[in-house]
């Protein structure tokens, strides 16, 4: 029987105990992994160890794929009608606003986003995600279709079965929100793995799911190392579908195994370097503020960061002495202190990589206009990051930092900078700011991506679909959309009276 562990939190915005179980979550029940192996959980804040988790290995991947399966074929699927489906994806949500306090604490804890952000983003958007899928659980709707008088036609969207979910660690809960909602929705059964830097929010709404009255199967949770655990998800003959967030480079490799097993159906949410554009016309004030509000919102560890600002060379001066203000007013610190706008960066590995970066760009001869260090004796603590006389060919400009760090570039007309917004490989989102409606509309029509905010920033809502151009990804999450991507369409033909002599 695997461990429980309980974390007793004394912070200024947060008290009390929380229990989370550190096993593998298969067939209903909590269990230890096969391999007896743990993964370390290291708090951001100050780098010490957590806990320890149960690691997974192709052994528990292949018990709980039998388990999704005989749920699917059994108490699941297509076993259980929309309308209860609906009721216990209401439960869990029901259950999730009653520990939203605790999750907050724990996605602070883990992944060093404040417990505020967490609170009021990613706990509520979590919530709301499951609610909006307990909405369409019995509205899967096929159609009837004409064809002649002498048949009947009929399409159902029937779930796909066992699908494998992957997720990142930049937002735990709300990944896996996106993820279960729609596949558990529309009757799949789900093998989830968690990123392994931060598995705690995941294991404890397992518990949840369990509580909320589930069939045994129909979700399973399994921790473990992206090269193993992920891997084999990839691979297995017995899944036929894999959603999978995380980077450009992982998701290649996900669609590679799909490819040389059984062509699971795949789809990808990977990595960004989103543009924002501010016209010369903008309300300087909020574009400065939704920029930066852009870029440094979750510590810059978002996909759709506004990595790249683009600013007008008539209003650039002014632009930048109040974006460079805003900057260095973000306090940065302890994630459970109120007044802290950004904690630390998730990890270690995350850490050294944005200072990589950041030397790269002082090294190809950009100017740090702010920022640019380390801060504090622990933890991993980053300044917000301004960088200017950048040239298109800087790493800074091209690859995804996933950090609070921004290149700001200065554009003369409306032609230029649609190329120069368009010049990635990615194509997740952009902002534009402007007051003139044909202009940001034009401008926003042009743009390469899944998602373009009009004088806004980084806002997603559950009903509204989101994924990438180019090599952001394939296929959409949220919304309606989502649905089809856990649903295989099946046209039935009925012969009334067509007889053949
Ligand atoms: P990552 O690709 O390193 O890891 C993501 C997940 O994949 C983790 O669970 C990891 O264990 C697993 N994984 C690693 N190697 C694997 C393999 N060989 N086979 C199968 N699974 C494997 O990404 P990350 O560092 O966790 O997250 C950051 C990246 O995620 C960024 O590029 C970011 O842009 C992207 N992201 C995209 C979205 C989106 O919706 N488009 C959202 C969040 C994050």
């Amino acid at each position: 029987m695997p461990e429980t562990y309980v974390h007793k939190f004394d912070t200024p915005t947060f008290k009390g105990e929380i229990s989370v179980p550190l096993g593998l979550y298969i067939d209903g029940k909590w269990v230890d992994g096969s391999s007896g192996n743990k993964i370390d959980v290291i708090n951001p804040s100050n780098g010490k160890l957590i806990t320890k988790i149960t690691e997974g290995s192709p052994k528990d991947v292949d018990l709980a794929v039998a388990a999704a399966q005989k749920a699917f074929d059994t108490t699941w699927g297509l076993h259980k009608n929309g309308f209860e489906r609906a009721r216990l994806l209401q439960k869990l949500g029901d259950l999730m606003e009653q520990n939203a306090d605790k999750l907050a604490a724990l996605e602070a804890l883990d992944n060093g986003k404040t417990f505020n952000w967490a609170r009021t983003t990613d706990i509520d958007h979590s919530i709301r995600c499951i609610q909006y899928y307990a909405g369409w659980a019995d509205k899967i709707l096929g159609q009837t279709i004409e064809t002649s008088e002498a048949k009947l036609v009929y399409v159902r969207h029937e779930p796909i079965g066992v699908v494998a979910q992957i997720i990142p660690w930049n937002f735990p809960l709300q990944m896996m929100a996106w993820k279960i909602g729609p596949a558990l929705a529309t009757g799949c059964s789900v093998i989830l793995k968690p990123s392994e830097f931060t598995p705690l929010t995941a294991l404890f709404v397992a518990q949840l799911i369990h509580e909320a009255g589930f069939p045994a199967g129909s979700f399973n949770l399994i921790n473990g190392y992206g090269h193993v655990v992920g891997q084999v998800l990839a691979e297995h003959n017995g899944i036929e579908k894999i959603a999978f967030t995380g980077s450009t480079l992982v998701g290649r490799k996900i669609m590679e195994a799909s490819s040389k097993s059984n062509l699971k159906k795949v789809t990808l949410e990977l990595g960004g370097k989103s543009p924002s554009i501010v016209f010369d016309d903008a309300d300087l004030e909020q574009a400065v503020k939704w920029a930066a509000f852009g870029i440094y919102y979750n510590h810059g560890q978002c996909c759709c960061a506004g990595s790249r600002i683009f600013v007008h060379e008539k209003i650039y001066d002014q632009f930048m002495q109040r974006f460079t203000e805003h900057t260095k007013s973000l306090k940065v610190g302890d994630p459970f202190d109120p007044e802290v706008y950004q904690g630390p960066q998730v990890s270690q590995q995350q850490y050294d990589r944005i200072l990589s970066y950041i030397k790269s760009g002082k090294e190809e001869g950009a100017t740090i206009v702010t920022g640019g260090e380390p801060l504090g004796q622990e933890g991993y603590y980053i300044q917000p990051t301004i960088f200017t006389d950048v040239k298109p060919s800087m790493k800074i400009v091209r690859e995804e930092i996933f950090g609070p760090v921004c290149v700001v570039i200065k554009f003369k007309d409306d032609d230029d900078i649609v190329a120069m917004a368009n010049d990635t490989i990615y194509g997740l989102a952009a902002s534009v700011f402007s007051q003139n409606v044909t202009r940001a509309l034009s401008t926003a029509h042009k743009i390469r991506a899944g998602t373009v905010w009009v004088n806004t920033a980084n806002m997603l809502y559950p009903q509204v679909p989101f994924g990438g151009y180019k090599q952001s990804g394939i296929g959409r999450e949220l919304g309606e959309y989502a649905l089809a991507n856990y649903t295989a369409v099946k046209a039935v033909q009925v012969n009334l009276h067509l007889n053949l002599s």
